[in-house]
């Protein structure tokens, strides 16, 4: 109080009066004038009596001007009761108090002053006067004030941040918090300013308190997630960071807290990241698992005894295994990009087209059957299934095709088809063979029978003309016979395909004369036949005995169902290319129906009547010309006629030098 109050020893100084009066009163007169601080005295009636320099200055008076002056003058209306009051709550126990209230100034203005006022005491105990110092604490109380207004404006910001904030002092009390604080740690409207921290949160962990000591020590410490535990058993996840607060002078106040709860982001994070492990190991697992199936598939697609292909819509080839490549025998070369149809064969290439079509937009799989043409030109018969790979539902990206490789069965197939319909004509061939033989046998037999018989008889009663007249017909029968089991077994040759054709070179003009002339030869067809055929030698190459067969029973034939004063024609004609052979007659024809059949074995026309025959000749004609590369056509006419005429290829590559005449 001294400091502030250097004038009170000194006055008590002048109130003992043991000093020498006038030197001691000039010494301390120059004191009290050079003060800063307001000095004056008055009396009981509040009258000034003295008021030093200042004090003269602060009012606007000389030292003579202020005698007498009230000193409430001084002293605003509104706050002179108070200090009326003041001044005569003064007692001998208590003659010093201090009060603040505004002085008037010179100027009119007001300014905060702080006054001592002393009592001084007559020896009888009385008041004889008053003594007031005074100092101007105007700048004080505005920087009070500025103070406390910004405290309030500071406790109103942090009230009202929208984040948890504590101010707390250097013991750990409140000072300020924020709304957002007590609503985050579910304070309710608690007032907890002034309270200890630690009251408020007594399961604060030891390891925050020191944080907190820390920090009071001029730390900055954070942390962006810590598990706080709460009394009622949960946890908090707070994220938090506190440093110290300071006074203007430097001094630590305490530390603020900025603290943000997040668990339920900690737990949408520990959630997430649960689900994200549980996503990860879900996508090793079906990694794993498609890594697998992928190998399966491989093995698959890489060992399958079927050519694989993965083609897309514009039917371009993405992916073939190695067994396609080898089906086509590709060697190095690669099918990607290729179209299968590359190696369709052109008759194919249509179905294979629409088949390819169809499974992509039916999106139903397609069997097909085509072939493939291999590197070195040939073909195999392959089995192509074409199934889509739906990659959505909307759309058909690819296309599976599975080419199997089916020549062997398709030959095996053809194999077993010829077998089956070489048995079906064999069964006929013996079908009808069995009805033939019925019926041609039974008569030469019966002749057979009828002679030997008769021969024995009555041989004894028969001349030697007689006798020999029945051996000549058995033997003639027994010829017929041979001659069509011979026709039989030749049939039966070709049919076995055993039958080989072995063409020489040789005049077939001179074939058809000697013919001609061995027919010529026997009584019934003597001057039937007329031959056209050239002078000079027609050289060709062909098989003598097939080819003289073939004629033969043309001639046969027309001799045979012609009537006995009809001509038989037999024309031969021959250009650079070819051989024609014509047998003409004029004899019963061939009925339409029949025509087609006329050279299946055993088949016989409707209206063959009683002439004999056994349906064999012309199946052995037909087969002796097509080993010749040869055609036979007929035509014929009901009542009118019939030509056959065979034509077979001059074929000079068969000539070799030595085979020429
Ligand atoms: P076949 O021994 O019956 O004469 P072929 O095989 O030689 O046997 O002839 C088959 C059938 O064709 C004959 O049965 C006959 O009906 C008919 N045919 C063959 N050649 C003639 C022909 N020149 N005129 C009329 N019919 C014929």
């Amino acid at each position: 109080m001294n400091d502030h109050h250097p004038v009170d020893a000194d006055t008590s100084l002048l109130q003992d009066g043991a000093l020498a009066p006038t030197r001691t009163e000039q010494r301390y007169r120059a004191i009290v004038e050079d003060q800063t601080e307001l000095v004056c005295r008055y009396d009981p009636n509040l009258n000034l009596t003295f008021g030093n320099r200042a004090y003269c200055k602060s009012f606007g008076l000389t030292p003579d001007e202020l005698i007498g002056k009230s000193i409430l003058s001084k002293i605003p209306p509104e706050e002179r009761e108070a200090g009326i009051a003041h001044i005569r709550a003064l007692t001998q126990t208590n003659p010093v108090a201090i009060s603040v209230h505004h002085s008037l100034q010179a100027d009119g203005s007001l300014r905060w002053v702080e006054w001592k006022d002393r009592a001084i005491f007559d020896e009888g105990g009385q008041i004889v006067e008053y003594q007031a110092v005074g100092r101007d604490i105007t700048e004080q109380k505005r920087a009070e004030t500025e103070l406390l207004e910004t405290q309030e404006r500071m406790r109103l910001f942090i009230e009202h941040a929208p984040a948890a904030i504590a101010m707390l002092d250097t013991d750990m009390r409140y000072v300020a918090v924020s709304r957002r604080w007590l609503s985050d740690y579910r304070l309710g409207d608690e007032n907890i300013i002034g309270r200890s921290h630690y009251d408020v949160f007594p399961e604060i962990p030891e390891r925050w308190r020191n944080i907190h000591q820390r920090c009071l020590k001029g730390a900055v410490e954070m942390s962006d997630a810590d598990r706080f535990p709460r009394l009622d058993g949960s946890h908090d996840w707070v994220r938090w960071e506190i440093r110290p607060w300071r006074h203007t002078d430097g001094r630590i106040g305490g530390i603020l807290l900025f603290s943000e709860v997040i668990t339920d982001r900690v737990n949408a994070r520990n959630d997430l990241e649960e689900a994200y492990d549980a996503l990860e190991r879900r996508v090793t697992e079906r990694t794993i698992e498609l890594e697998r199936a992928k190998e399966r598939l491989e093995a698959i697609f890489n060992h399958s005894g079927d050519g694989i292909l993965l083609v897309d819509v514009q039917q371009g080839i993405q992916q073939s295994n190695d067994t396609f490549n080898r089906m086509l025998d590709l060697g190095e070369r690669s099918a990607l990009g290729l179209s299968l149809l590359t190696w369709v064969h052109p008759d194919d290439m249509a179905r294979i087209n629409a088949s390819l079509r169809d499974a992509a937009s039916a999106q139903h799989p397609q069997g097909v059957e085509a072939r493939l043409r291999r590197s070195d030109g040939t073909f195999i018969e392959v089995e192509i299934s074409i199934a889509p790979i739906n990659r959505s539902v909307y759309s058909v990206t690819n296309l599976v095709c599975i080419i199997r490789d089916i020549t062997e069965r398709k030959q095996a197939e053809t194999t077993l088809k010829l077998m089956l319909e070489q048995e079906k004509e064999l069964v006929e061939l013996k079908t009808r063979f069995v009805s033939t033989a019925s019926h041609e046998f039974r008569t030469p037999l019966a002749a057979i029978l009828a002679a030997t018989e008769s021969l024995s008889l009555y041989r004894h009663r028969m001349s030697d003309e007689q006798i020999s007249e029945r051996l000549t017909r058995i033997g003639q029968q027994v010829g017929f016979l041979q001659s069509i089991m011979e026709d039989v077994l030749q049939l039966s040759s070709f049919q076995a395909r055993k039958m080989e054709c072995r063409p020489v070179v040789g005049d077939v003009a001179r074939l058809c004369r000697d013919l001609v002339e061995e027919f010529d030869a026997q009584a019934e067809h003597q001057g039937r036949i007329r031959c056209d055929c050239p002078d000079t030698a027609v050289l060709v190459a062909y098989d003598p005995r097939l080819l003289r067969q073939a004629v033969s029973n043309l001639l046969h034939n027309a001799l045979k169902y012609s009537a006995g004063e009809q001509p038989v024609d037999l024309q031969l004609s021959h250009d650079e290319q070819a051989i024609r052979i014509c047998v003409r007659d004029a004899g019963i024809g061939i009925p339409p129906d029949d025509i087609k059949h006329i050279f299946e074995p055993f088949h016989r026309a409707d209206n063959v009547g009683s002439i004999s025959g056994t349906g064999l000749g012309l199946s052995i004609t037909k087969q002796a010309i097509d080993l010749h590369n040869g055609t036979i056509t007929v035509e014929s006419e009901v009542g009118k006629g019939t030509s056959f005429t065979v034509t077979f290829p001059r074929e000079p590559e068969r000539y070799s030098a030595h085979d020429l005449p």
